[in-house]
């Protein structure tokens, strides 16, 4: 791998990059330890990447975000050339779609980027990429909301996950940073996010639990967190018997990660992520279409990595801890069976009803231990049911969550971020589907109902009570791309989570 030794503020801040044999490695030049010094590289080799973001640029082309209604408005006023050339391309400011208007001379002299609806973050996000090269800045006045969300929406068109195939060049247009954008907050989101979904593409024969580990780390070093991890037979020692049972069949020791950052005295957040970097179901091997994305099962912990960069970045003053149990769930000899009944760190112990519902197995260690030192807040991020998506489908992660004014305060500040969730219930009379015959619960029901709100119920016996604690079952996946948002691996929660947190302890 090669080393950047340019340092230009705001120029491809983006914190991954791939070494030439695939692996997602974190780039920190020799210059300093700001934004800049992280990259993403392009086939595995680091290129000095066009900017992003520019701080002035007098030939940018002017970008105007239209929705259907306010196109129609803007043609009164345009001018026949206009109105013609829009009507010769059938431009109707359909979401997603572009309009380039030219010069006599046929350069650009303006873009019309179609719109959802006014402040739709999106409208600009298939831009960097479709547009290839150039300078451009977007005309409409923004909020101050808006104009950090269509930073961040161009900043992550411009990604593209191209370690392992080759054809990518890598080129994308760049945005002059609009006025009134938080620029720390979308240069972080557009970080966090391109880590999440790069972590989450790489496959799992590249990213099992000792490189989610050394991605952990990489941030943990930028930040200047502490990290341990706990590894093997190691989590039988320190009563992790859970994760333990659900990684021990692989060829990979599961472990334990643990970050902790911050100062002591303030409040105590800490942030859960699943990560099962393979699940093949276990003994109760799933079929093969189930197994198909499963390189993504540690999509919950790659999204809670990607929190926590932001936390740390924003300099929240919380003391942070991530927690991220790391393991595939494969098969061997010592597997672990239909009907064992496993004694869990809290002493609760869990008759195992499918090896498929590992994911809630290795939370609920993390979790107890998690509450042992009464945090203020604890998040959980999971790949954990398909019940979720059933429900809610691949776009809508599901929020269960004990307190009501963190679930309303997570569902205003997602809603006002566009990175939407939705509220489900934990509806405690559900909690006798989990009974077990010969221990204190089952890890699965036994019929096909309420699969998400089951898990969700898993979980919640092992957060002491008073313990304020959200739940979030996502997909982690966009299954068809869209402006800004390309198939594979996603992000979602986490940059309405990073506002909701920046409201809860910024005084
Ligand atoms: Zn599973």
């Amino acid at each position: 791998m090669t080393t950047a030794t340019v340092c230009k503020p705001y120029e491809g801040d983006i914190l991954a990059q791939h070494s030439a044999n695939g692996r997602v490695q974190l780039l920190k030049d020799e210059c300093n330890d700001s934004l800049a010094d992280y990259r993403i590289g392009v086939k595995g080799e680091y290129q000095p990447v066009t900017d992003i973001f520019l701080d002035d640029a007098p030939e940018a082309v002017p970008v105007l975000i239209l929705d259907k209604e306010s196109l129609q408005d803007w043609l009164e006023d345009a001018g026949p050339v206009a109105r013609n050339w829009a009507d010769t391309n059938s431009f109707d400011a359909e979401p997603g779609s572009i309009l380039v208007l030219p010069e006599a001379d046929g350069r650009a002299a303006r873009v019309l980027a179609g719109a959802e609806r006014p402040g739709d973050m999106w409208a600009c996000g298939g831009l960097p990429r479709r547009l290839r090269s150039g300078t451009f800045h977007i005309e409409n006045a923004l909020t101050p909301g808006e104009a950090t969300r269509a930073a961040t929406a161009w900043g992550l068109g411009c990604y593209a996950f191209d370690a392992y195939s080759g054809s990518g060049d890598g080129k994308h247009a760049s945005l002059v940073w609009p006025e009134n954008t938080d620029r720390n907050t979308a240069l972080a989101a557009v970080e966090a996010q391109s880590l999440v979904r790069d972590l989450i593409n790489t496959p799992a024969n590249d990213m099992g639990p000792e490189r989610l580990e050394a991605a952990i780390r990489e941030v943990a070093n930028r930040h200047g967190a502490t990290i341990s991890s706990t590894i093997g037979n190691d989590l039988l020692a320190e009563n992790y018997p859970t994760v333990h049972a659900v990684g021990r069949a692989a060829a990979a020791a599961p472990r334990l990660i643990d970050l902790v950052w911050g100062d002591e005295s303030q409040p105590k957040l800490t942030l859960v992520g699943k990560g099962v970097c393979f699940d093949s179901g276990g003994l109760d091997l799933k079929p093969p279409a189930g197994m198909q994305l499963m390189k993504k099962d540690m999509g919950g912990a790659a999204n809670m990595l990607g929190l926590a960069h932001m936390v740390m970045s924003a300099a929240l003053p919380v003391r942070l801890r991530l927690l991220v149990p790391a393991v595939e769930n494969s098969i061997s000899g010592n597997a672990m069976r239909p009907m064992d009944v496993i004694r869990t760190r809290k002493g609760l112990t869990v008759e195992i009803g499918n090896t498929d519902a590992e994911g809630r197995l290795i939370l609920c260690d993390v979790l107890a231990e998690a509450s042992s030192e009464s945090p203020d807040l604890i998040l959980d991020g999971a790949t954990l049911t398909g019940a979720a998506r059933t429900a809610l489908g691949a776009d809508l992660p599901a929020l269960f969550c004990n307190d009501d004014a963190v679930a309303s305060a997570l569902l205003d500040a997602c809603e006002a971020e566009q990175d939407p969730v939705w509220r489900m219930p934990l509806y405690r009379p559900y909690r006798k589907l989990l009974s077990s015959d010969v221990a204190d619960m089952n890890n699965v029901s036994d019929g096909p109902f309420a699969g998400a709100i089951t898990a969700a119920l898993f979980l919640e016996r092992f957060v002491e009570p008073g313990i304020s604690w959200a739940h979030v079952d996502m997909m982690a996946w966009n299954r068809e791309a869209r402006p800004g948002r390309p198939r594979g691996g996603e992000a979602q929660f986490i940059r309405g989570a990073m506002a909701m947190l920046r409201r809860r302890y910024t005084v």
